[in-house]
């Protein structure tokens, strides 16, 4: 991922990669370098997981509900600098009520507003009562779908979502239990497919992932094989085998409240970690494709600290360095349907980057504090972002 020492010269130009390696060295003098000895260089970094509306210190969504329009807007506004300002340069919103994270993400598109490149779902679709019913997007039948779908489109949604099973966050709703029928799951693919948008599906329970692979949704989000027993309890070789077969991608939000629970106070394992360790292994031992992603927004966990959850993944996906790095580069920008626009140092690409004083693919920690943070061509050193986490931290 790191440039070759050889041929480390890049040459950026109103925002994006012109040249790389030899060809990028600048021979007239009036060009602007920055010289940058000993530093690895490595692509902005991608949160496929986001809910840029929730605020991470509230526990419920009752809670979630009371924040007044003015608190929350300002909020999500700080969330996307301090995003920016850790390194991440793009964002996949997975959801909420009322289409605020979408003017966030053009008001960062016309450079009115600092936050990172934001892919927008919306308002999720759910069973009536179902799981997150309170963000507006419950529907039943056909018609309900394709109307739920067309409100997406028209307020400039880039996803479509959807919650294929019940989820941890909404009271009365199980984890465990598949929500829709696969039926109703093609219908929303299909639905959004008219409109060229791809789905990402909310998957707890493994009925739910079965669904939701036949259904041909691109995105399988948490995918935590919940039974009876609680998560990573219900493992399936021959599923995992066809998502490994399908053009999806495993989404697992792997966050910082996850790193919290690796091992108990004596230092062993947790059940969590030893049940969970379990699913994502079996999964990547298919050879299932991974991204990043941390569910930013849920209780405890920040909109800005990607890294915890990445150094988490490694622990919890037995995934080397260098893997965890492309789900959250390379391997995220194709999931998302942006490869020819970000995740990797390459010409015609956004200048998308972060200069780092250590290897990450020694030691992935060092993503944690870039030197500099790059985006669309755009420098910000380690004194402005101390300043914006500071200033997010204190609001
Ligand atoms: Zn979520």
């Amino acid at each position: 991922m790191a440039l070759d020492p050889l041929s480390s010269f890049l040459r950026v130009r109103e925002g994006r990669i012109v040249a790389v390696g030899a060809a990028a060295q600048a021979t007239d003098p009036r060009v602007p370098r920055v010289e940058l000895p000993g530093r690895v260089i490595v692509p902005g970094l991608i949160d496929a997981h986001v809910h840029l509306e929730l605020d991470p210190e509230l526990k419920t969504p009752a809670e979630q509900l009371r924040v007044s329009e003015q608190d929350r807007v300002g909020a999500m506004a700080g969330r996307a600098e301090a995003m920016l300002a850790a390194g991440i340069t793009t964002a996949r919103d997975c959801g909420g009520g009322a289409h605020r994270e979408h003017r966030l993400r053009d008001a960062i598109l016309a450079r009115d507003q600092r936050g990172p490149r934001l892919l927008c779902c919306g308002q999720p679709l759910t069973t009536p009562g179902g799981h997150c019913s309170f963000w507006g997007g419950e529907v039943e039948t056909r018609v309900d779908i394709d109307h739920m779908v067309d409100l997406q489109i028209e307020a400039g949604s880039d996803w479509i979502k959807v919650m294929a099973t019940g989820g941890v966050f909404t009271p009365g709703s199980r984890a465990r239990d598949a929500q829709f029928d696969l039926p109703r799951l093609l219908s929303i693919v299909e639905s959004a497919r008219r409109a060229d948008r791809a789905v990402a599906a909310h998957c707890h329970g493994t009925e739910g992932i079965a669904n939701a692979v036949r259904a041909g949704v691109r995105t399988i989000e948490h995918s935590s094989f919940a039974g009876p027993n609680g998560f990573g309890t219900a493992l399936d070789d021959s599923l995992m085998s066809e998502m490994a077969a399908a053009e999806l991608w495993v989404s697992p939000t792997v966050n910082a409240g996850w790193g919290r629970r690796i091992e108990d106070a004596k230092g062993e394992p947790t059940d969590f970690f030893r049940r969970l360790s379990t699913a994502l292994g079996a999964q990547r031992e298919h050879g299932i494709r991974f991204i990043a992603s941390t569910d930013a927004g849920i209780p405890g966990v920040f909109h800005h600290d990607l890294v915890a959850g990445l150094l988490a993944f490694e622990r919890f996906a037995g995934l080397r360095p260098v893997d965890v790095l492309r789900s959250a580069t390379s391997e995220a920008a194709e999931a998302l349907g942006i490869a020819s626009e970000t995740g990797r140092i390459e010409k015609g690409l956004s200048a998308d980057f972060l200069v780092l004083e250590g290897d990450p693919l020694e030691d992935l920690g060092v993503l944690g504090d870039p030197e500099f943070v790059v985006f669309r061509g755009e420098w910000f050193d380690r004194a402005s972002r101390r300043d914006v986490l500071a200033a997010s931290a204190s609001a």
